[in-house]
């Protein structure tokens, strides 16, 4: 599949596997790690989206192990389970990108090219239900990605977004509808040098003087 296709798939696949890990599925961070996973099988053909950005290594991966080749099989597939029982790695970094990877097998799977899962043997698998770069593919992706989206419980809330850049407590009066609930802040002194000024002693401050 297409880059792009790789990209709404591996968010759907967050979408749905998010909440059930208990972690969020629009936090940003993760959301980018699972989009960076379904991507990153893509490592071992040099003219992929991420193949370009590390060509070296794509360019070592695609003459080693062939594209599709140990990166979508079920070597892969167990290094990713491997990565998730993992407990000295943060589960909010390894779950998204696990998920992402196993959405990009997914996805490819459902290619005529399929996956040879049992690299290095012989034999491709798949379940051929859209080509690569046809117009079914976008229409695919995008019904899976709005079925994820209805399945996620998890709206984008931008009054919150705005809150939490502190608007606030700059424009409240002007944005009631945003900042309504938001104790205004409290009212600061302005700063006058002269405020800073103690008296120290001595003679009579001039204020006192007639
Ligand atoms: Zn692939």
């Amino acid at each position: 599949m297409m880059a792009g296709s790789h990209i709404a798939l591996g968010a759907a696949a967050w979408f749905v596997a998010a909440p059930r890990l208990g972690l969020p599925a629009l936090e940003p961070v993760s959301l980018g790690l699972a989009i960076f996973g379904a991507l990153l099988p893509d490592i071992d053909h040099p003219k992929s989206w991420v193949g370009k950005r590390v060509w070296p290594v794509s360019w070592l991966c695609s003459r080693l192990f062939g594209h599709r080749g140990l990166t979508h099989s079920l070597i892969a597939v167990i290094a990713c389970i491997a990565l998730l029982l993992r407990e000295d790695l943060p589960v909010g970094v390894t779950s998204p990108l696990v998920v992402g990877y196993l959405s990009h097998l997914a996805a490819d799977l459902l290619t005529p090219g399929g996956l040879r899962l049992t690299w290095p043997l012989r034999g491709t698998w798949a379940l051929p239900l859209c080509r690569t770069g046809s117009p079914f593919e976008p229409l695919v992706v995008a019904l899976v990605l709005s079925w994820a989206w209805g399945n996620t419980t998890e709206r984008l809330d931008l009054r919150a977004g705005l809150r939490s850049t502190g608007i606030c407590r700059l424009l409240a009066a002007e944005m009631p509808g945003v900042c309504e609930g938001v104790a205004p802040a409290a009212t600061a002194v302005p700063w006058r040098p002269w405020n800073s000024l103690a008296w120290q002693g001595g003679a009579t401050p001039l204020s006192q003087t007639r």
